[in-house]
C-alpha cells in the first residue's frame, strides 16, 4: 500500500469533487458506506469461482465476526439498498477507498480509490446511456481526449448460460493450445478466459464463439436501445463481443473506458454494467441494477500522461514573519484566515532572514512582517514577493483590505 502525498492527494480530491460536480446536478446523491462489512456481502460477488473473493483482506474482529475489507464499492451500496428500503429508483454515488490482494504494479494497487455511481430499481435501457453518458462526461470535463469506449451485452442469464456452454465446449476443444493458467480459469469460470492477454491464448479466444449470437429477442432488443442512445447523444463506441464480466450476476449491458495513454495490461480507467440478484442476495426485493466504477488513481496516471487535469498551484495570499516572539503571527493569520485570505507563517521564533527563507520558499504574495517598530506602531510591512512592487508599511487595521484588493499570484 501506497501513501498519497501532498499535493497529490489534493489532485485526487479535486477528481471526486468534479465527480460530484457531474453527477450531483443529474439526480445523484452521496452515500457513505462502510470500509469493512460482514464478508458475505462481498464473498456472494465470488460466487462464480473466480470471484473478488480470492482478492479480498478477510479477517475476525474482536467480536468473532467475519469481516473484509471492501473490494468494490457495488455490494455495499446494495446491501444498504436491501437494509433501508429506499424509494426507487435509488440513484446514488460513491467514492473512496478498495482493498484487493492483488500483485502491485503500474495503475494495480492494492488500496486504490473508486468513484462509483449506482441505479437500483430501473430496468430502462436509456437508464444505462445515461450511466455511460455521465463516465464519458466525467473524463472530458478532466480533458482527457484519448479515452474509448467499448460496450457490449451479455445478454438474459438464459442466453448467456447457452453462450457460457458453448464457449466451454468450444475452449475445451482447444485446451491443448490454452496456457496452463488459462485452463485453470477455464475450469472455473470459462467467460473469464476472454480476458486472457496471453499470447499463447489469443487463437482460440478469436476463433470462439460470441455472445451476440445467443441473444434472445429482449436481450438484442435492450442492447439496440443502448447503442441508439449513445448514436443519439453522439458518444463513440466500440462494441466489444469479448467485454464480459466473470461475474454470475452481470447481464445485458456492459461497458469500459480505456485510456489510450496507458499501456495495454492496466488501461481500463472504469468499467460497469447492468446486474441482477445482489440486492436478493443480501437480504432485499428483487431489484434490477446498473453502475459504474471509475478508478481515481489510474485516472490520474492517464491524466499525467495526456497533460490534463495538472495539480493546482498553491496560491498563498500571505506569509507572516513575525520576529517579536510569534504572538502577533498567532493573531494575525487567525484574522486574516477569518477574513478569507490564504496565510501561513513562521515558527519556533527563528531569525528573519530564515523566516523570510520560508516566505520565499511558501510562494505567498507578499511577507507581511511584523518587528518590535511595527509592533509599537500598530503597523505591518507589507513586501511583494513577486513581481517589482514596492515595500509598505501600512497600518494593521488596513492590511485586510490591502490583501483583498491586491492581484492574486500563483507560482
Ligand atoms: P472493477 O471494480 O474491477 O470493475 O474496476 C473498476 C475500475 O477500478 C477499473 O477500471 C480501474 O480503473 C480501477 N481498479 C480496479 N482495480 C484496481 C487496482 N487494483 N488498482 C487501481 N485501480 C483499480
Amino acid at each position: 500500500m501506497r501513501d498519497v502525498l501532498p499535493p497529490q492527494s489534493a489532485r485526487a480530491r479535486r477528481l471526486v469533487d468534479e465527480f460530484a460536480r457531474v453527477v450531483e446536478p443529474a439526480g445523484y446523491g452521496e452515500l457513505a458506506v462502510p470500509l469493512i462489512e460482514d464478508v458475505g456481502v462481498f464473498s456472494r460477488l465470488g460466487e462464480a469461482g473466480e470471484g473478488v473473493s480470492k482478492e479480498m483482506y478477510e479477517f475476525e474482529d474482536r467480536g468473532g465476526r467475519h469481516v473484509a475489507l471492501r473490494p468494490e464499492i457495488t455490494a455495499g451500496i446494495c446491501r444498504s439498498y436491501a437494509q433501508h428500503r429506499p424509494t426507487p429508483p435509488w440513484k446514488v454515488w460513491s467514492a473512496g477507498p478498495n482493498f484487493r490482494y492483488e500483485r502491485p504494479q503500474r495503475g494495480r494497487f492494492r488500496q486504490f480509490d473508486q468513484v462509483d455511481l449506482e441505479v437500483l430499481g430501473v430496468d430502462d435501457p436509456l437508464l444505462d446511456v445515461e450511466v455511460i453518458a455521465l463516465g464519458w462526461e466525467f473524463f472530458a470535463r478532466l480533458g482527457l481526449r484519448r479515452v474509448r469506449l467499448v460496450v457490449n451485452s451479455l445478454g438474459e442469464p438464459d442466453d448467456r448460460a447457452r453462450y457460457v456452454e458453448a464457449l466451454a465446449a468450444h475452449l475445451g476443444d482447444r485446451a491443448d493450445e490454452l496456457a496452463p493458467e488459462t485452463r485453470q480459469t477455464l475450469a472455473n469460470n470459462p467467460l473469464r478466459v476472454l480476458d486472457s492477454k496471453r499470447e499463447q491464448d489469443q487463437a482460440a479466444i478469436t476463433a470462439a464463439p460470441t455472445i451476440g449470437d445467443f441473444y434472445s429477442d429482449a436481450a438484442a432488443g435492450h442492447f439496440d436501445q443502448v447503442r441508439r442512445g449513445l448514436d443519439r447523444l453522439g458518444i463513440p463506441y466500440d462494441v466489444d463481443a469479448k467485454l464480459v464480466r466473470g461475474l454470475d450476476y452481470y447481464r445485458r449491458t456492459t461497458f469500459e473506458y480505456l485510456a489510450e495513454s496507458l499501456d495495454s495490461a492496466q488501461n481500463a480507467i472504469g468499467g460497469g454494467g447492468r446486474y441482477d440478484g445482489l440486492v436478493e442476495a443480501v437480504g432485499g426485493p428483487p431489484t434490477p441494477g446498473i453502475g459504474l466504477a471509475i478508478g481515481v488513481d489510474r485516472t490520474l496516471i492517464a491524466c499525467d500522461d495526456e497533460g490534463v487535469f495538472p495539480l493546482e498551484p498553491t496560491a498563498l495570499d500571505a506569509f507572516v514573519v513575525d520576529v517579536t516572539g510569534g504572538l502577533e503571527a498567532a493573531a494575525l493569520t487567525s484574522e486574516l484566515r477569518a477574513a478569507g485570505l490564504a496565510v501561513d507563517r513562521g515558527f519556533d521564533n527563528r531569525s528573519m532572514k530564515a523566516q523570510m527563507k520560508l516566505a520565499n520558499r511558501s510562494g505567498a504574495a507578499v511577507a507581511v512582517i511584523v518587528g518590535d517598530d511595527e509592533l509599537a506602531a500598530g503597523s505591518v510591512v507589507v513586501k511583494p514577493m513577486y513581481g517589482d512592487g514596492e515595500q509598505a508599511t501600512i497600518p494593521r487595521t488596513e492590511l485586510i483590505s490591502h490583501l483583498i484588493d491586491q492581484p492574486k499570484v500563483t507560482t
